[in-house]
């Protein structure tokens, strides 16, 4: 058991509560939540740490990452979703067999070290799978599925079905498999429908991506743009192989993590909330491939993530949250700030189905330290000085145990 006193503990609750010259106590979750005086009298046996120029806070979480794409630095093109598309299919190979063991593990290391303690790792052939196991991240780990060739489901379904299998053999408190389905536009509703089915029985999270681009919306739409020209190459006579409504009612009853929803209209976003489901945003990722900015003045929640490397330039959520308030121009500075640090902690936590994301009783004991802001004078402005100038995090807690970078 274990006692930190803080200066600041920003308990990332509804209403952001600065908890001031407080102390928790916890092991694997949060016990108790007083003066440390009054912790340390109850509970004498724990270990003290007293943070005098930190900030304790919960743990990042990126519920949205590709890490089998992370070898990439120039090789995919970004700007058009299209030509990046074009240019993931030319190099995919070649990037995959350059992210070996090590590439991933640094990917993973660099995700622990900018504070982040928790992701959703979007796996689409299982190369990352031991990698993920092993990292003391915790990893909602989804299997992802696609394909449009109605005569290859059932091969297609089956190596998915394998790569879960796998996956469920990890399986521990910190290693949670789950599903992905990629697109309405790159997976057959029968195998959707299948591999949904699944996650219904076995009680898991599904990740899918949606109206990312305007080619998607052409396409779902009109079965045209884009898309037409790029599906026909490999298809004569392709078309759209599901409505954009009926595709997310298919994920009806399951928690499911909508990503980008850039082109989604209004009713296909209501429809997203009234069965539940929850909105992934990824600045950089809509920004690099040309995709616009998502309107999340309309939205009530998102999430943030960083998506993979693949179309982002790092890991970081740091990074990402510092995009995203260039990218939202129209917000209020202080009241975003404080936003953006909800859609890094509690949101996706909630979304991920985990008790993490806050510092309350009974919640998972992951924690970062973050360096108070040097002069800081106004206690409203904290969220948007920690966002502007942390980069880094020495120490982190996760599911009790500390870790130290190095
Ligand atoms: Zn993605």
């Amino acid at each position: 058991m274990k006692i930190i006193k803080a200066k600041y503990i920003l308990s990332m609750d509804e209403d952001f509560t600065l908890l001031k010259n407080m102390a928790i106590c916890f092991d694997k979750k949060i016990i108790d939540i007083a003066t440390h005086t009054k912790l340390q009298k109850k509970y004498p046996d724990a270990t003290l740490f007293d943070l005098k120029d930190q900030i304790l806070m919960p743990g990042l979480i990126n519920s949205h990452v590709h890490l089998e794409f992370s070898s990439n630095r120039a090789e995919l093109k970004l700007g058009s979703f299209v030509s990046w598309l074009k240019s993931v299919i030319k190099s995919r190979d070649q990037l995959l067999a350059k992210c070996g063991t090590k590439c991933i593990d640094e990917a993973l290391k660099y995700i622990l070290e900018s504070g982040t303690t928790t992701i959703g790792a979007i796996s689409s052939f299982g190369l990352d799978l031991n990698m993920c196991a092993i990292s003391p991240l915790n990893v909602v780990y989804f299997n992802e599925v696609l394909g449009s060739t109605p005569s290859a489901v059932d091969i297609i379904y089956s190596d998915f079905l394998q790569r879960v299998q796998e996956s469920k053999k990890m399986s521990s408190s910190s290693f949670i498999p789950a599903i992905s389905i990629h697109s309405a536009y790159s997976t057959h509703p029968v195998l959707a429908k299948k591999a949904l089915e699944l996650a219904k029985e076995e009680d898991m999270v599904v990740s899918t991506h949606f109206m990312e681009s305007m080619s998607e919306r052409e396409w779902m739409d009109k079965g045209e743009g884009e898309f037409k020209e790029f599906f026909e190459s490999f298809l004569p006579n392709s078309s759209p192989m599901i409505k954009p409504l009926e595709y997310i009612e298919l994920f009806k009853d399951i928690k499911t993590l909508f990503t980008h929803c850039t082109k989604a209209t209004e009713s296909e976003i209501d429809a997203i909330i009234e069965q539940n489901g929850s909105i992934t945003h990824c600045p950089r990722s809509n920004r690099y491939l040309g995709c616009g900015r998502l309107e999340i003045e309309k939205l009530p929640e998102f999430h943030l993530a960083t998506d993979g490397l693949s179309s982002n330039n790092s890991l970081s959520l740091w990074d990402e949250m510092r995009a995203a308030l260039m990218l939202h121009s129209q917000a209020p500075m202080q009241e975003f700030s404080k936003r953006l640090l909800k859609s890094v902690t509690l949101n996706p936590a909630i979304a991920l189905g985990l008790k993490k994301g806050a510092i309350k009783i009974g919640y998972d004991s992951d924690f970062i330290l973050v360096d108070i802001p040097e002069g800081l004078e106004d206690e409203d402005d904290l969220a948007l000085s920690l966002i502007l100038g942390t980069n880094r995090v020495n120490t982190l807690f996760i599911n009790g145990k500390k870790l130290n970078r190095d």
